[in-house]
């Protein structure tokens, strides 16, 4: 299937002089959640803009649904809904208006069966006659969300959609994306939060300075860089580790109880069988084995710094 959107050899300089994007090349595929993540000033939110339509490219393409976003500009944005990061809501109007509003400004003609479906799969429907000013935070967002949708996107931008929202609400937001992406909308957000990659996203794109570094499906992501640790809880403290068991890479905890072994999970093997063993022929038992997988974090800076 033809991707939702297409970019090829996107580059963007402002006037600055130092391209904000540099040769990005992706293609998004209908019906993925896919998190672009990367540091401050990494260049997420030109590449957003460069895709809406709202900053001009320097050189390069970018098509959405087929329409290329500087032939078609508005063919292009129609398949777009946009959700910034700050709310911003009349807060007079209800939430029922809101939403009306916003697909008339597209030019659609109104729909109330397709706006109420957006209420409701937002959990908003019952709040539909309450003022924008009434709702809690969380319910703002989603109303923000429900106004980008008004108008039949196919492509659903979320801009650091849970920056300073709390742990619960960011839960629930997840939960709302998740159902998005189950009726079909094909949804992209920008996030510097690791954790919100790994646990929402299909595909993760990690951009640093105007560079698309990598893309890749998050499991394989987590999978490939992953490094694992396994913790070794002891029966007898361990003055020092032996000689014998030099060849591994072993650390002893201060308190001399556990033995922290790390491997790259890319390796053949990954040498544990041999480790136990060699450990009990070294005299040392072990009462408790614990392992640890290397979170998208760890992941993340060993990629900046690869690449740097
Ligand atoms: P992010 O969204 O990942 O934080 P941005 O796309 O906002 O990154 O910024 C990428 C780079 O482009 C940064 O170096 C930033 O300073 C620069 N930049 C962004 N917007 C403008 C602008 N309107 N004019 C000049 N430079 C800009």
């Amino acid at each position: 299937m033809a991707p939702i959107i297409s970019i090829k050899d996107l580059t963007k300089t402002y006037a600055s002089g130092t391209p904000a994007l540099d040769s990005v090349n992706l293609d998004i595929a209908e019906g993925e959640i896919i998190a672009l993540l990367g540091p401050n000033g990494a260049g997420k939110t030109t590449l957003i803009g460069a895709i809406c339509g709202m900053v001009k490219i320097t050189s390069g393409t970018v098509t959405v649904g087929g329409f290329d976003v500087e032939r078609d500009p508005r063919k292009a944005r129609a398949q777009i809904g946009l959700v910034p990061q700050e709310i911003a809501l009349d807060i007079f109007e209800t939430v029922w208006n809101s939403v009306k509003m916003s697909r008339g400004l597209f030019g659609y003609k109104p729909d109330d069966a397709y706006l109420e479906g957006i209420l409701r799969s937002l959990s908003l429907w019952d709040k539909k006659d309450a003022k924008n000013m009434e709702l809690s935070g969380g319910m703002k967002r989603r109303v923000m969300i429900a106004k980008a949708l008004s108008h039949e996107p196919k492509v659903l931008f979320l801009d650091e959609p849970t920056a300073g929202v709390d742990v619960a609400l960011r839960r629930d937001m997840w939960e709302v994306v998740r159902k998005l992406r189950d009726a079909g909308v094909t949804i992209i957000l920008t996030t510097h939060y690791i954790e919100e990659a790994e646990e929402m996203a299909d595909r993760i794109g990690v951009i640093n300075a105007g560079k698309i570094l990598l893309v890749e499906d998050t499991a394989t992501l987590m999978q490939s860089f992953g490094l694992k640790t396994l913790k070794l809880s002891l029966a007898e403290p361990l003055a020092n580790t032996p000689a014998s068991l030099s060849d591994y890479d072993l650390a002893l905890s201060d308190d001399q109880m556990t033995l922290t072994y790390s491997y790259d999970t890319r390796a053949e093997r990954t040498g544990i069988t041999r480790l136990i063993s060699d450990l009990a022929t070294a005299g040392i038992s072990v009462r408790d084995l614990e392992s640890h997988q290397s979170s998208l974090e760890d992941v993340f800076l060993t990629l900046v710094e690869e690449k740097a």
